[in-house]
């Protein structure tokens, strides 16, 4: 049997793939991509038109008429049986393809994201695109990424990787790089290799690339993988109005089958009756009616630069009351660059722009030759063996390109300035120990082989962790033991630095240090000094605070920073105001449910707090009933994005780990986008109900005009059929034109109220009865006037009068559909063709109506009669009336509301 890549000695799969230690050249990648096709996996699978088309008919709405319908049909009633049926198949044609729509929708925002990975080619590293990986290439990994590809690992240091998107195991998996016995192992006991798509917990680790796209160990199984996610948010209020309608279809139509027969109506006619009013009653378009307007939103939310990938996530944003934000990336732009650097009991100042390695180190507006000056060396030298980060210059974007911790690539830029390339010092010293930089333990610490035999040990971390450990400090050349007053100092000068917004690390180092290194075990430190690193504030972030507050949401800024610094910064963007208060990291840790819940309210920053403070921040927002959206970014923020009812990852600067834990990946790190994915998340509650208002008032009006009629012992004022055309128009082009109606500019001015389970709130049901009682009286004045005064008219007489009614109800509801549009605003103040949709579907409406009136097959089937001119006008006339009386609430509401 084949060998497998576990079992193969890496320098043989070295040749095996023709690849030196300095990867492939240029052209041979572009030559294997060629060769082998992208490094994908198909897209998610996406259900066929048929079984959409067939899903259709799955609602107790539709069983329901289904039942109706048979029945009918038993009846020998052929006309109106098909009918019901002819709806039912274009309810299920018109929601197939709606459906079909919001799918495509939804797999294209998949298009918006990409993963990147690092490579080695021509002896350079080389941030791209996931899929351009080949066979071959030597990757680099490091925590939080996702692995590009299948990876043959030949160096790992404490590479931890979490495979559960392969094996459905979640806890963490150990590799390193010794080849492997046995056949046939499984993934899961192949800890040589990295697979593709698990995500890189801890650690770092380079590779060979032995499989791409669907030659990988999850490409194998991805025919297994799941479909796209059709779970849809709102479905438990669906189900609640659903149940809810057919309560009330089932007693409106026992009321009217009695109430019919006991007015002498005939048995047969009663039955069709009820038939249609249930047609009539049903929303069957409802679900696929939201499940488009969902689609559009979260697409629209894309276009803004906010990727929802739970669909859930969409109900939650709707109603967000606080957005927590990450300082670093999302107030700043975390485009760190060690500006000032305290040590030898003086201040220098860096010069410099961005990741570029090009600047000076001045002493008091004097340029300084680094070698000269041995705290500088030293400086230089523990900056860049902490600095685990990659910095790359794009030729094509023309911009300095960082992969892996910002703060880490400032190290290595302020390294550069200083004289020193991290690749040559860690040749000549190779690396025998490190302790990464996490949140919770605020340092970096790395240990070296010097050539003459010796150890030397760095540090660099939060000042106060670093000068509290430190036994000497560096002054002149050599160390000497730290005084209380060389710390009162240093103190003073981190404070001068955060007082500024620069974010202040502490360094030093011990160059006796022991062969290896631990947590609990670390050597003793001599302190070097401090780096100041300026970061950028975001511009955006000061419009998108504005737009919070206007829409009631507040908004909170955490940072693992010190609170001098996160105050500046806070101030600077108007995030902290006078009468704010900071509770930091320390204040969590001690202080009781209570005492937090109380100082909340006042509470704009969180300062020096650990991903794990931010869950204890959540539970405080959830306590007061507040729905909170937090960001997040690294590893360790995963756990919080989940427990929040809005977890937020940047796009950018986040990890791949965060991205996975979240429901909401901000493609441009601007958490203006997030307000912005609010506004649309209202809009979709906002159009819901819109539609839900538009049919609820439509249908009772039907009823009520048919039990009007009843009551008053008139004949029955619509034939059956007339009742499930009027359905026909309702339920299809209008009520999509709806959906799909622009937001109106004031979702953000004013704070949101949370609907309810149906919908429906006081306004709209006040709504709903004023839109019914206008329509039913005006139906039924109408069926009066046309009635002759024969007690039993003539079939002519008859039609000729409901005619009249189907007129009128038509004319209803294309005007009434623009009285959904807004709940105060005029329809007179609205742009007509702002939604050419609905301009559209209203001129089709009126035409299918003269259609039903003017053509034969129409008439036989509708039994209608063509209308005069005078007919006409007292349709419009009357129907006017609906666009009369809702301007005059409208014009009520607004007065009350001033
Ligand atoms: P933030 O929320 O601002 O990203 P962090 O928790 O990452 O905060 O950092 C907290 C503190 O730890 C910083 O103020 C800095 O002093 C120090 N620090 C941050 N990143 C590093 C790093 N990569 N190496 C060493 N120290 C760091
Ligand atoms: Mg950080």
């Amino acid at each position: 049997m084949k060998t497998q890549a576990y079992q193969t000695k890496i320098a043989d799969l070295f040749a095996h793939y023709h690849v030196s230690a300095s990867g492939l050249s240029k052209e041979e990648a572009a030559r294997r991509l060629e060769a082998s096709g992208p490094n994908a996996l198909p897209a998610a699978k996406v259900d066929s038109y048929l079984k959409i088309f067939a899903r259709q008919f799955a609602s107790p709405l539709i069983y329901v008429l289904i039942a109706a319908g048979v029945i009918v049909l038993l009846m020998g009633e052929y006309i109106d049986a098909s009918a019901v049926f002819i709806v039912l198949l274009f309810n299920a044609v018109v929601g197939a393809f709606q459906e079909g729509k919001a799918q495509n929708t939804l797999l294209a925002l998949n298009k918006f994201t990409t993963t990147e990975a690092t490579v080695i080619r021509s002896g350079r590293e080389l941030i791209i695109p996931s899929e351009e990986v080949v066979l071959g290439d030597i990757v680099l990994l490091r925590d939080g990424d996702k692995v590009p590809a299948d990876v043959r690992l030949f160096e790992t240091t404490n590479l931890r990787i979490n495979e559960s998107a392969l094996t459905g195991e979640s806890t963490p998996v150990l590799k390193n790089e010794e080849t492997l016995a046995g056949d046939d192992l499984p993934p899961a006991e192949q800890v040589n290799l990295a697979f593709k798509g698990t995500l890189i917990i801890a650690g770092t680790g380079r590779g060979l690339v032995v499989g791409t796209g669907l030659e990988t160990a999850v490409g194998r199984i991805s025919a297994k993988l799941g479909s796209l996610e059709a779970d849809v948010p709102l479905k438990a209020n669906i189900k609640a109005i659903s149940r809810v309608i057919i309560i009330g279809v089932v007693f409106i139509n026992l009321f009217l089958f009695v109430v019919g027969l006991l007015y002498g109506n005939s048995f047969i006619d009663m039955f069709k009756t009820v038939v249609a009013v249930s047609v009539a009653l049903i929303p069957e378009g409802l679900p696929v009616v939201i499940t488009l307007v969902l689609a559009a939103g979260v697409w629209r939310m894309g276009k803004r630069q906010a990727l929802v990938k739970r669909l859930q996530a969409v109900e939650a944003l709707g109603q967000a009351k606080v957005i927590a934000v990450d300082k670093t990336g999302t107030i700043t732009k975390n485009e760190l660059m060690v500006q000032s650097l305290f040590t030898n009991g003086q201040s220098f100042d860096i010069t410099g722009d961005g990741y570029s390695p090009d600047g000076e180190i001045r002493l008091a507006g004097q340029v300084l030759d680094p070698p000269a000056h041995p705290e500088l060396v030293l400086a230089g030298r523990i900056a860049t063996f902490c600095a685990s980060a990659h910095v790359a210059y794009s030729p094509e974007t023309e911009l300095w390109q960082v992969a892996g911790d910002p703060t880490e690539a400032a190290l290595l830029v302020f390294g550069q300035k200083t004289g020193f390339h991290r690749e040559a010092l860690v040749a000549e010293n190779p690396s025998v120990g490190e302790i990464p930089f996490t949140s919770d333990l605020k340092y970096h610490s790395t240990l070296h082989r010097l050539a003459d035999g010796r150890h030397f040990f760095t540090q660099v971390g939060a000042p106060e962790i670093i000068i509290n450990r430190a036994k000497y400090i560096f002054r002149d050349g050599e160390r000497h033991k730290i005084t209380a007053s060389d710390k009162k100092d240093l103190h003073q000068q981190m404070k001068a630095m955060s007082a500024r917004g620069l974010r202040v690390l502490a360094f030093g180092y011990h160059d006796e240090a022991g062969p290896t290194l631990t947590e609990d075990d670390l050597p003793e430190l001599t302190l070097v000094g401090l780096f100041g690193m300026s970061d950028v504030i975001r511009q955006e972030a000061k419009e998108a605070l504005h737009r919070a507050r206007a829409a009631g949401i507040k908004v909170v800024m955490i940072t693992g920073d010190h609170a001098d610094t996160a105050r500046a910064i806070a101030a600077e963007v108007g995030l902290f105001r006078p009468g704010d208060e900071i509770i930091t990291g320390a204040d969590l840790e001690t202080w009781d449910d209570a005492t937090l819940d109380q100082k909340l309210s006042q509470t704009s920053v969180f300062a020096r707090v650990t991903p794990e403070h931010k869950l204890r921040i959540i539970d405080a927002y959830r306590r007061r009933k507040e729905i909170i959206a937090m960001t997040g970014d690294g590893v360790n923020d995963a756990l919080s994005l989940v427990a929040a009812d809005l977890g937020v990852a940047m796009g950018r600067v986040g990890t791949e780990v965060a991205k996975e834990a979240a429901d909401i990946i901000l493609l441009d790190d601007n958490f203006g986008s997030i307000v912005s994915a609010v506004e649309e998340g209202r809009n979709i509650y906002q159009t819901i109900k819109k539609v839900v208002l538009y049919l609820f008032s439509t249908s009772i009006a039907e009823v009520l005009v048919i039990i009007g009629a009843i009551l008053l012992g008139w004949p029955l004022p619509l034939a059956a059929s007339q009742i499930i055309w009027l359905n026909v128009i309702t339920d299809s082009f209008l009520v999509v034109a709806l959906a799909v109606d622009p937001k109106d500019g004031t979702l953000l001015a004013k704070p949101f109220v949370k609907p309810n389970r149906w919908f429906f709130d006081s306004l709209m049901i006040v709504r709903t009865v004023v839109m019914t009682t206008v329509m039913t009286v005006g139906s039924l004045l109408a069926f009066w006037y046309y009635l002759p005064d024969a007690l039993v008219p003539t079939a002519g007489q008859l039609a000729y009068a409901s005619t009249i009614v189907l007129s009128v109800l038509v004319f209803y509801q294309w005007m009434n559909i623009w009285n959904c549009r807004s709940e105060d605003r005029s329809i007179f103040k609205m742009k007509i063709w702002e939604n050419k949709y609905l301009l559209f579907a209203a001129i089709l409406v009126i035409g299918l109506q003269l259609a039903a009136i003017y053509l034969p097959p129409f008439q036989t089937f509708l039994r209608t009669v063509p209308l005069s001119i005078f007919d006409w006008l007292l349709v419009i006339l009357i129907s006017l009336s609906i666009i009369i009386v809702e301007e005059i609430r409208k014009l009520f509401a607004r007065k009350l509301n001033t």
